[in-house]
């Protein structure tokens, strides 16, 4: 079967989109890819069709197609979606009871699955690799791998170890996948992952789609903003198809929910503080087409691949050039005219400093939370975050220090645990060195900040935009079509 017939078999889709054929015949082929492709865009079937692809045999175990991710959520959604198809997927995280854990490590020996999906973390387990050692790696994928990069706010540090990952499992073809990474980032990831330039071929649609229209609005007041928001939301109103206000606080948010909900237009809003279950019934409200438009903070976004996006607005300034163009690549994926608008207020830049300053904790910082979860570990888990930032003088608006220092300590395997409510914290592994290390907590907190200038800039530049961004992300340009 090739390519195509397997899409059309295990998928039912008529065709490949974009590049997708392309980079599935190069790794078919044993050749190594870098694929930069916008959210949505179909990154999964470019390793989902190869692992289709393998021979039948009766006397080996079929071939297994391993992928590395960051996210457990999201791991869980994909493999749910591809036993829906009938297709031998699995995957092996931390959510797992030991039991199922230890039958779908035996399920790896025994031959199983075509794709298991891990976090990169899973390869500090010795039962894992000596399971995987049993199996013949067809193809190793290593989605979101923008995670590999340290001055990222998605930073893995088990993405450092991709070259040692790819050692145990045999160096087989290596597709590495991710939505944005600049041209230093994109060789940070063949470095990482043990290649050279010459090996690896790169695809990169990036957003040369003449469907986009790309704007900047200068806007004084809020009055302008939800001028400007009534506007694009009335311009579209005739047509079906949804769009999505981005926001960088949920207190503005909220504001505008107020204001829109006097002016009696529908919406739904998203953001991290709300439950779970809510957060999923908004999800679906507005996938389904229920409810066309939706207020979200940036957590709104992962798994959202509606194909009839219209508009994709910044009625605030977002933090990076990285994260604002991961956003309106969601916009227009159908092919039909969409517009990505970001309203510009120069406050809101206060706002985005504040916040870079306040998501990178310094090493004294580090120290303190470390030392408060080694000698007062009945306080924290009967107190919680409260009590620790009580503690650490951290109760600032905007402060997100602690939670920041939290998940870069369980990354580093300095601790294991939850800190929602209830809080269940276990200190793991000594205080890792590079978060103790002031030179480049600094540099790192320097690179954030230039994040956000490249977007001032982009913001001020007066000439062509779209090629503006693509200098920025190393892309060819073909110029307006
Ligand atoms: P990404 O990982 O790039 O964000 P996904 O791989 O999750 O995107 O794909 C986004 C959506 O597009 C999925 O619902 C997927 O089924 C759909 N899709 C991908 N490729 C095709 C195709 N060739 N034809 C139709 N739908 C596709
Ligand atoms: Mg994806």
């Amino acid at each position: 079967m090739n390519a195509l017939e397997t899409l059309q078999k295990w998928f039912g889709f008529a065709s490949f989109r974009g590049q997708q054929a392309e980079i599935i015949d190069r790794v078919n082929n044993g050749g190594h890819a870098l694929v930069i492709m916008p959210t949505g865009g179909g990154k999964s079937l470019c390793y989902q069709i190869p692992a289709l692809m393998v021979e039948e045999s009766t006397d080996r175990p079929a071939p297994l197609t391993l992928v590395l991710s960051p996210l457990i959520a999201l791991m869980q959604d994909q493999v749910d979606a591809l036993r829906r198809r009938g297709i031998d997927a699995t995957f092996i995280n931390s959510s797992l009871s030991r039991e199922e854990r230890e039958k779908r490590y035996a399920g790896i020996v025994e031959g199983r699955y075509r794709l298991l999906y891990v976090t990169p973390e899973r390869f500090r387990k010795p039962e894992f690799v000596e399971g995987l050692a049993r199996r013949d790696i067809r193809l190793l994928a290593v989605d979101e791998a923008h995670c590999i990069s340290e001055w990222g706010h998605d930073f893995r540090p088990d993405y450092t170890r991709l070259r040692e990952f790819r050692e145990v499992v045999g160096n087989p073809t290596t597709i590495a996948l991710t939505a944005t990474a600049t041209p230093d980032v994109q060789g940070d990831i063949i470095r990482q992952l043990g290649l050279t330039e010459d090996e690896v071929q790169r695809f990169h649609e990036g957003i040369d789609r003449p469907n986009l229209t790309i704007d900047v609005v200068d806007v004084w007041e809020e009055d302008e903003k939800l001028e400007q928001i009534i506007k694009t939301v009335r311009k579209h109103a005739q047509n079906p198809g949804s769009g999505i206000v981005y926001f960088t606080l949920i207190r503005t948010l909220d504001r505008f929910s107020n204001l829109l909900g006097k002016k009696r237009i529908p919406h739904v809003c998203y953001h991290g503080k709300l439950e779970r279950r809510e957060r999923r019934w908004i999800q679906d409200e507005f996938m389904s087409g229920k409810c066309p438009l939706v207020l979200a903070t940036n957590a709104f976004g992962m798994g959202i691949d509606k194909e009839d996006i219209r508009f994709v607005m910044h009625a605030e300034v977002p933090g990076s050039m990285e994260s604002w163009y991961q956003e309106i690549g969601r916009a227009g994926r159908d092919g039909l005219p969409s517009d990505c608008i970001l309203l510009y207020e120069e406050a809101d830049l206060t706002t985005q400093m504040e916040f870079l300053r306040w998501s990178n904790p310094d090493a004294d910082l580090y120290q303190r939370i470390y030392d408060l979860l080694v000698h007062d570990k009945e306080q924290v888990d009967a107190f919680g975050l409260e009590w620790m930032r009580e503690k650490l003088h951290a109760r600032q608006r905007h402060d997100h220090r602690l939670e920041t220092a939290l998940s870069m300590l369980e990354r580093f395997g300095a601790i294991e645990g939850t800190w929602g409510d209830p809080v269940e914290l276990e200190v793991t592994g000594p205080l890792p060195s590079e978060l103790q290390d002031a030179e480049r907590l600094q540099a790192k907190l320097q690179r954030d900040q230039e994040k956000l200038l490249a977007l001032v800039r982009f913001i001020q530049h007066d000439g062509d935009r779209k090629q503006f961004i693509h200098e920025y992300f190393g892309l060819p340009y073909h110029g307006m079509v």
